[in-house]
């Protein structure tokens, strides 16, 4: 017989027959190259045996988790200081502009009231054809989305609108400056 067999036989030691375990040390016994390779075998077997398991670091989980909820947190504080700011700032656009207008109107208030209620026809209809087409985007969106997130969309779009009706606003007054 082989070494190679014998070789076999020590990696499936649990599994063989007496006669077979009789042969293996009659043979360990003589051969100093299937020796070497038995012992090898059994300090590795004993290594598996006494090493610990990798077990993770306690609170492991906890701590990942806390970790994830202080990011979130700082996310959320970043959206609505962001909102904060489009919201001060369109409210300061607009509230110039309204001083500004209203400082002319006492000049030509008929007129002022006509411009005004076709502007604000305008914005309307301009709103319904954006909440027209943005509706069933945000349908599907505020499924995916948290509401904080629809919170800072909302008011992005109103400073947009409300950038659009500056805009509008001062193209009007200019015309009609060039055309008078
Ligand atoms: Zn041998």
């Amino acid at each position: 017989m082989n070494h190679q067999q014998f070789e076999t036989w020590i990696l499936q030691e649990n599994d063989l027959n007496q006669e077979q375990q009789r042969e293996l040390h009659l043979h360990l016994k003589g051969c100093s190259q299937c020796q070497g390779f038995y012992q090898a075998v059994h300090q590795l077997d004993h290594l598996f045996k006494i090493a610990p398991e990798p077990t993770p670091a306690p609170n492991f989980s906890a701590r990942w988790m806390g970790r994830i909820e202080h990011q979130e947190r700082r996310r959320n504080r970043l959206i609505l200081g962001i909102t904060l700011v489009v919201i001060t700032l369109a409210t300061i656009i607009l509230l110039s502009v309204v001083s500004l207008e209203l400082r002319s109107a006492v000049d030509f208030f008929p007129q002022m009231l006509l411009e005004l209620v076709t502007f604000l026809a305008n914005g309307i209809v301009f709103f319904n054809q954006i909440s027209n087409i943005l509706s069933p985007l945000v349908r599907v969106g505020a499924k995916y989305l948290s509401p904080l997130w629809l919170y800072a969309i909302t008011f992005g779009l109103s400073g947009i609108t409300g950038a659009w009706i500056i805009t509008s606003l001062h193209a009007r007054s200019l015309q009609k400056e060039l055309n008078s």
